[in-house]
């Protein structure tokens, strides 16, 4: 039996950050200014804290401009909205990022739809759900579109493809079933109210999981020569990472996995900036 090819999100991610990197040096040369990336984070939580790093050491990385918020968990929601609202208006941003999730006493909502739509780069905002929805996509949800990447690097034709999204959030299960229809498959929503998950999976020629246990799936319930997506990550008591599929035996059924990690969370990051250079380049012409 054949092994399935790895799809190394880590390479992938390395490749577009440099692209961008010399797209970024093409319009300083053009004497244009360099994008410019403001990342909120509200309190002190460890896993947000590793992941607004990580967001802006890349933008360092490829030479983007970073401007750090780092807020105490008492920040209230006018305090926050009055920054974003400073931040709406600053020529030199071009995306603005609230760390998610945000303290119980913040209506997430309020925040989301106070981030003007050309400059919500993590593009949760309504009008940027409702452009990709309409098979007019603006600035796309970071994961869904890193996964859409990654899907694209294997080079095979997604048209018609049986595609099965497990989980349903609205920042990776929602936005993930929009860009496959878009893509032209055949998509299917599983979600905590499915009947029979196994017999969805089963058949799916794509299967992204975003659901957040670690081996949810079984490895058996892989179709043989499916595109694996695991967009799960699951901290283990042994503080490694792993996803929600079970992998090793998943891998022996599928053409194509990512791995976790190096699959779809450093994709996430790289595709961060693609959004942040999409707003300045197209959005942000003045
Ligand atoms: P979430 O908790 O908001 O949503 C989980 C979804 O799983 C829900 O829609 C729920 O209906 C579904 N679900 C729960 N139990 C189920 C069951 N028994 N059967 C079928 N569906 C079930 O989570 P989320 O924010 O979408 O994140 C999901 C996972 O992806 C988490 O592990 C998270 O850490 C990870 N994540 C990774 C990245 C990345 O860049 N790699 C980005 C975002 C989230």
């Amino acid at each position: 039996m054949m092994s399935a090819k790895i799809i190394d999100g880590n390479a992938i991610a390395t490749e577009l950050k440099h692209t961008l990197k010399q797209a970024n040096a093409q319009r300083l040369t053009q004497g244009l200014r360099t994008p410019g990336l403001a990342v909120i984070l509200i309190g002190s939580d460890p896993a947000s804290q590793v992941y607004v790093g990580s967001k802006r050491r890349s933008c360092e990385q490829v030479g983007f401009k970073s401007e750090s918020f780092d807020l105490p968990e008492s920040t209230s929601e006018q305090a926050l909205l009055a920054l974003i609202d400073k931040l709406n208006h600053n020529d030199e941003i071009d995306g603005i990022l609230v760390q998610l999730p945000l303290p119980q006493h913040i209506n997430t909502e309020n925040v989301i739809e106070a981030i003007a739509p050309d400059k919500d780069v993590d593009g949760f905002h309504p009008y940027n759900i409702g452009r990709l929805a309409q098979r007019n996509p603006q600035l796309r949800p970071c994961t869904p579109k890193g996964v859409m990447t990654l899907l694209t690097s294997t080079g095979v034709d997604l048209h018609g493809q049986e595609a099965v999204v497990v989980g349903a959030s609205n920042i990776v299960g929602r936005p993930m079933a929009l860009e496959l229809l878009l893509a032209g498959c055949t998509t299917t929503v599983c979600h905590r109210w499915t009947k029979d998950l196994e017999s969805h999976v089963r058949r799916a020629d794509i299967l992204i999981v975003a659901v957040g246990k670690p081996n949810f799936i079984p490895g058996d319930w892989i179709k043989q020569g499916a595109i694996i997506i695991d967009v799960g990550i699951n901290r283990l008591e042994n503080g490694k990472l792993t996803g929600d599929v079970d992998f090793d035996v998943a891998k022996e059924k599928a053409a194509w996995i990512t791995p976790v990690p190096g699959g779809v969370g450093p994709m996430t990051v790289a595709t961060l900036l693609e959004n942040t250079f999409y707003a300045a380049e197209k959005l942000h012409l003045g």
